[in-house]
């Protein structure tokens, strides 16, 4: 395994799964809703800021991301604006510090997909303090980890 490789397992080690039931079924269908009203046909995510009552919801656009680009390794593509930056631009460190993201990407079928961050999300939600990334995995599955 390349350093690459296991540098961005490590990032990831702390994965669970979950049912969508209670808060992770809230969510979700949030951040689903908010991802049907992005313009990428094949790629529609969206995603949920949540801290105690405030809600930050966002989708993912074509438009250049200057905050990501911060966080971008070389040949990771364009730095559009993820839906997971969306939830974190703008908002105050006080609620990003120990907030949970909820991250939903839908098919063309709205069934849920796979919605794992990448490591420039990652490491741009790590930076404003984020505390949990749920994720959607399939419409059975969501997981999660800690940052
Ligand atoms: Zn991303």
């Amino acid at each position: 395994m390349s350093s690459t490789a296991k540098e961005y397992e490590s990032l990831y080690s702390a994965t669970k799964t979950h049912k969508y039931s209670g808060k992770i079924r809230r969510y979700m269908d949030l951040a689903r809703r908010t991802a049907q009203q992005s313009a990428f046909p094949d790629y529609r995510h969206g995603a949920v800021l949540v801290k105690g009552s405030v809600r930050n919801v966002s989708t993912n656009k074509n438009n250049y991301c200057s905050f990501g680009s911060r966080f971008q390794k070389n040949h990771e593509g364009r730095t559009t604006l993820h839906a997971e930056l969306g939830a974190i631009l703008g908002v105050d460190r006080s609620i990003t510090e120990g907030a949970t993201v909820y991250v939903a990407r839908i098919g063309k079928k709205n069934n849920y997909k796979i919605s794992k961050p990448c490591s420039m999300c990652h490491q741009a939600l790590k930076f404003v303090g984020i505390k949990r990334v749920v994720y959607t995995i399939n419409n059975k599955i969501a997981g999660s980890y800690k940052l």
